[in-house]
């Protein structure tokens, strides 16, 4: 979401006549989009902020801005608190960064942290900032309303409120016109998407099957999707369309009940489970991934469990791991004591990990043999003599070039593989 947010920012400073540099030491203006979800995200926008520093102190005319959540988080205190800013710029305000830049070059400091109800930035074409030029992320909405009680989210991005459908078909149309093979659509839940037409609701499995409309060729994918409202209707979608990706992040956080209520998730682990259940009727190949957070306020050792249990029952292909990190204003900080000890959090996340290897690892494994369509995306981190690409299931394939370029697409059968990577050949 961020770097998506960057691409806006890139593209109306490239309509006041700047251009995009690779090293903040040729730059005349610097931006860091930042991310307040844990506090580890923070801490490290602080270095680069006393980093940052040094430019200055060689070139005094440079300003540097703070962009995204932690510019709403902190609004002016982080002014006081980091010298080296000049502006501060919520993720609402993008469009107002030239009044701003102006009143920085005058040599104030300048703060629009107003959070809109209404702002999409539909009609704004991205700077594309991605190296590759196959894929591409396309925002189709903007916040959040869940108020899950550790999550910071909803106080620093606002309302959650939806692009226009037809504004998001031709930002991939165009896309597929310059080249890119596949396109993520990104917001918070996109399965919440609710967009308006001639005064008709557009609902998200709807405006998917008009994405993949645009061309046979451009693949689809979407994140990030809550469990609660992943509708029958959506899986189908997905199971019949050839060019949506069979690949779903669906979010558990935990596999304990307890839990679950605390953080505010609205399912239990059996509806989760139910869903499931459903994608694997619909999508029989499809891979599924998930983000789990250890160490929640109150997790006992049994709901520890619960969550080992829910992971190996589900056999995630794929997960994003995180301890639990308090923040400041949510709900759970106001509610419930963050008291699970550092150590304990640290040694469950740890267990987690582990388990995701040797699951990531078994889904591998039973991949070889089979053959994919894998999307290429370019040269293989290892060796130019090799490409990666991504099969519909979101997996890392990696496999001799022969003639092969970025941008094709690719039939390869799995001949060994890694707990990250399929190896195969071309067939
Ligand atoms: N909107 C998405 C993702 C939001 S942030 C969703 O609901 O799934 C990405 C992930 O960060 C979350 O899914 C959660 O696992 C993690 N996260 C959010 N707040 C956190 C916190 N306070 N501490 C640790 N992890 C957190
Ligand atoms: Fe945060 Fe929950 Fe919204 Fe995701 S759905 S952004 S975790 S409040």
């Amino acid at each position: 979401m961020n770097f998506s947010d960057s691409e806006i920012v890139a593209s109306l400073m490239q309509d006041e006549g700047y251009e995009v540099c690779d090293e903040s030491s040729e730059a005349d203006i610097v931006f860091l989009n930042t991310c307040s979800i844990r506090d580890h995200a923070e801490q490290r926008v602080r270095k680069r902020l006393r980093e940052l520093r040094s430019v200055k102190k060689k070139n005094p005319f440079v300003k540097i801005g703070v962009l995204g959540c932690m510019a709403e988080r902190l609004k002016q205190q982080l002014l006081e608190e980091e010298e080296a800013v000049d502006m501060i710029v919520g993720p609402d305000a993008y469009r107002d960064q030239p009044a701003l830049l102006e009143q920085a070059g005058a040599g104030e400091k300048a703060v629009n942290v107003i959070l809109s109800t209404k702002e999409t930035y539909a009609d704004i074409a991205p700077l594309r900032l991605d190296k590759n030029g196959v894929t591409a992320f396309i925002s189709i909405m903007r916040g959040c309303e869940n108020f899950c009680s550790y999550c910071v989210v909803p106080f620093t991005r606002g309302k959650e409120r939806s692009r226009d459908p037809q504004t998001i078909v031709n930002e991939a149309r165009e896309l597929f016109a310059k080249g890119y093979r596949e396109v993520t659509l990104l917001g918070q839940n996109v399965n919440s998407y609710s967009g308006e037409e001639d005064s008709r609701e557009v609902p998200f499995f709807e405006l998917l099957g008009r994405v993949a409309d645009v061309d046979p060729r451009l693949r689809v994918r979407f994140a990030t999707s809550h469990p609660k409202d992943i509708s029958d209707e959506l899986l189908q979608t997905i199971g019949n369309t050839k060019n949506i990706c069979n690949a779903i992040h669906l979010p558990v956080q935990s596999g304990s009940n307890h839990m679950l209520k605390r953080m505010n998730r609205k399912y239990t682990r059996e509806w989760y489970l139910g869903r499931i259940a459903a994608m694997r009727k619909y999508i029989p190949d499809c891979a599924v991934s998930t983000d789990i957070i250890a160490g929640f306020c109150g997790e006992t050792g049994e709901d520890h469990q619960d969550t080992l249990s829910i992971m190996k029952e589900v056999g995630y292909d794929y997960a994003f791991m995180f301890k639990y990190s308090e923040r400041p204003g949510t709900i759970a900080m106001k509610k419930y004591e963050d008291d699970v000890p550092e150590e304990l959090k640290s040694a469950r996340l740890k267990e987690i990990i582990e388990l995701q290897q040797e699951l990531s690892h078994r889904s591998n494994k039973s991949d070889i043999g089979k053959s994919f369509e894998v999307l290429v995306e370019g040269p293989s981190r290892k060796s130019d003599k090799e490409l990666m690409g991504r099969n519909s299931q979101n997996k890392v394939v990696v496999f001799p070039k022969e003639n092969y370029a970025k941008g094709d697409y690719v039939q390869v059968r799995i001949t060994d593989c890694t707990p990250a990577t399929l190896i195969g050949k071309a067939v």
